[in-house]
This record gives C-alpha cells, sequence and structure tokens, in this order.
C-alpha cells in the first residue's frame, strides 16, 4: 500500500480534470475569457494606485467589508434587506454554497452545457451532479428540467444567467417554475447580468426561500481583483458565512474594488460599448459562410463553424485566442466561444475567420 496520491486522494477527485486556462503567453489579441478588453483610464490608475499605496497589509483585513460592501448595494441596486457573503471570485461562492449544501447522498443540478465548474464544486463538496441536456439550439427544455428536479431531488440547482458558454438567457417563468418546484435552493449566476438589458432575478431574491443570486466584478472590468458575491436573506447568508474562510478577500482587493465602484459611469460606459461591438460581431459572423451564431446576452458569442479546431488553429497562428468547445460536450460540436474584444480585436477575428471559410 503506497502513502502516495494515487492510494490517497478520493476518486471521484482523481478522475476529475483540473479548470484548465490556456497561457495567453504570446497572443496579442485575448478572446478566451470573457474579459473587459479595456484598461482602466490612466487617471482612475493612478488614484487606485495612491488608495492601495495607503492600505495598511501588515494588519488582516476587515473580513466585513462594511465600505465595500455598501459601494456594491449602491452600483447594483441591492437592497438594505438582503445580505451580501463576498468571495474570492464567484467561484469561491459557488464551492462555498456547494459546501453548505452537502449532505450526504445530496445531489446538484444543472443544464448542460454551462459553466463547468458547477460540477467541479460538487464534485469537491463530495455531492452527486447530475445535468441536464438543453436543447440543440441551446434553449432551456423546461420539461427535462422540470422532470429531473422531481427526479434527482437536487439540494442545489445552478442556473447560468445567461448561459455559459451559450451566451443566451434561459425563460423568466421556466426558472421561476423550477424554484418553485424544487426542494432544494436554486442559485442564478448573474456573472454576465452587466450585458443582459436588465435581466436579473435580483428582485426576486426574498421572494422564494430557496433563491440565491451570485454576481461578480469579473466581467465588468475587474477580473483580476478576484471578486464575486452571493445576495441573499439574511438566514443564507449567517451559514453561508460559516464556510468562508476568515480573510478570503485581501485588503488590496476590498480596497481597489470600493475605489472602482465609486467611478460606476466608467466600467458603464465599457460595458455599453461591449455590447453595442457585440451586435456588430454578430452581424459580421453571420455574414461569413459556414458560420452560425447563437443570440448572445452576455459579452462573448457562441458560434459554430465547419471545423472548430482549425479554426482554432488559424486563429493561433493570427495571435488570435478564443476557446474551442468541439470536444467538451455533445452538443457543443465544432463551437467557438468568441469575447467581445475592442472593434479592433473583432475586426482581426472576423477577417481570420473569414479566411477560414474561404
Ligand atoms: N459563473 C459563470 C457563469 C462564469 O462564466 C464564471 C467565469 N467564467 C464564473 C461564474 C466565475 O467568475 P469569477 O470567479 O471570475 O467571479
Amino acid at each position: 500500500m503506497s502513502k502516495g496520491p494515487r492510494d490517497l486522494v478520493r476518486d471521484e477527485v482523481r478522475a476529475l480534470k483540473a479548470y484548465a486556462v490556456e497561457p495567453a503567453k504570446g497572443y496579442d489579441v485575448k478572446l478566451d475569457a470573457m474579459e473587459n478588453p479595456y484598461r482602466l483610464p490612466p487617471e482612475l490608475a493612478r488614484s487606485m494606485g495612491e488608495r492601495l499605496g495607503g492600505v495598511a497589509v501588515n494588519r488582516y483585513p476587515d473580513p466585513a467589508a462594511p465600505a465595500l460592501k455598501r459601494r456594491l448595494r449602491e452600483a447594483m441596486a441591492i437592497p438594505d434587506s438582503l445580505d451580501i457573503l463576498l468571495g474570492n471570485g464567484s467561484d469561491e461562492i459557488l464551492q462555498i454554497v456547494s459546501l453548505a449544501l452537502a449532505k450526504p447522498g445530496a445531489t446538484v443540478l444543472a443544464p448542460e452545457p454551462s459553466f463547468v465548474v458547477y460540477r467541479l464544486a460538487a464534485i469537491a463538496a463530495g455531492m452527486r451532479y447530475a445535468g441536464v441536456a438543453l436543447n440543440a439550439d441551446f434553449t432551456l427544455d423546461e420539461k427535462a428540467l422540470l422532470a429531473a428536479i422531481g427526479r434527482e431531488r437536487p439540494a442545489l440547482t445552478w442556473i447560468a444567467y445567461p448561459n455559459n458558454p451559450t451566451g443566451n438567457l434561459f425563460p423568466r417563468e421556466a426558472i421561476l417554475a423550477a424554484i418553485e418546484a424544487s426542494p432544494g435552493l436554486v442559485a442564478v449566476d448573474e456573472a454576465y447580468f452587466a450585458f443582459a438589458g436588465g435581466a436579473s432575478f435580483l428582485e426576486e431574491v426574498g421572494k422564494h426561500e430557496n433563491l440565491i443570486v451570485v454576481r461578480t466584478l469579473s466581467k465588468l472590468g475587474f477580473a483580476g481583483l478576484r471578486l464575486g458575491f452571493a445576495v441573499a436573506p439574511a438566514a443564507w447568508i449567517a451559514e453561508l458565512e460559516k464556510l468562508r474562510m476568515p480573510y478570503n478577500v485581501n485588503s488590496l482587493s476590498a480596497a481597489a474594488a470600493e475605489h472602482l465602484l465609486g467611478r460606476p459611469e466608467v466600467f458603464r460606459s465599457q460595458t455599453e460599448a461591449i455590447v453595442a461591438q457585440r451586435a456588430k460581431l454578430a452581424r459580421s459572423l453571420a455574414a461569413i459562410p459556414g458560420v452560425e451564431t447563437f443570440a448572445s446576452a452576455a459579452n462573448f458569442i457562441l458560434a459554430r463553424v465547419r471545423d472548430a479546431p482549425r479554426a482554432f488553429e488559424v486563429l493561433r497562428e493570427r495571435g488570435i485566442l478564443v476557446r474551442n468547445f468541439h470536444g467538451s460536450h455533445p452538443l457543443l460540436v465544432n463551437c467557438l466561444r468568441l469575447t467581445v474584444g475592442t472593434p479592433e480585436e473583432n475586426a482581426r477575428l472576423i477577417d481570420a475567420l473569414a479566411a477560414v471559410a474561404a
């Protein structure tokens, strides 16, 4: 009997694949990770630097982060009647929520394809995971979802709204029906809310005992800060707080986010530019022979091409990094996920895809 990981690590963990991030080195157009392509305006970067210079890094952060939470409430119209749980990115929120609900034998449910961390966090917490396939056009199979809720009795159901990697919003009524039918918690993950034209379940939180909303600052332009959060009634947050490691959000990130959220007009104009570019990119993609696009309410577009592995390689040779989903799920045959970039980046992407099609 060895004492190495082969024998000691849980079988289900050994069977997992680590979340893969393609190194960005060598690419000058990075459209793989739904980042905001715009840097901070120089004056804002400077004032943030000054602010960070004043942070007492010899001290532990204030885990309650009241000033940051106040800014989040203002920036996102979070009512005082609801509480906020801060995470090191919303990835950590997914992990904390899973851990809290991992009663022996508990199941996590999510439409598929969706964000792969739902499954990863479930397995890490020792839970069962069950996926519900979307329709071939990536719309929600509402009957299948309700049937799965009845069959699996999930402790936790994830709904990405809009969904990643497909970009669409599932029908609001269908999600409300799932919340109603579910014996467990339904977590609506609004990572892409800023691009969804106001579509959100935030107003529903508190009206249903088993609903929470998860958001992140990553796609707004602050992916490097690693700051995500859950919004829920106080009784839920009080339980989740017990599983949050005491200083999970570091004082530099908290101070930077607080500073940046004080200038909402900056990221609002950036997200507006991204939404405008999304429409333009969708039109340009649709004009390329052999490219099929799917409607997106997020800052990326899922596109099906004739041969995704080949297109991915051609883009790579031109210094453009996108995400190739071919082979990751049966419904994603020949699908590439294209983050909306700057007008120049999008033009290079379109040129390259047109060259592949030619
Ligand atoms: N939820 C969804 C649906 C996502 O697509 C992502 C990022 N890919 C996340 C959560 C996690 O984002 P972060 O950890 O950067 O907050």
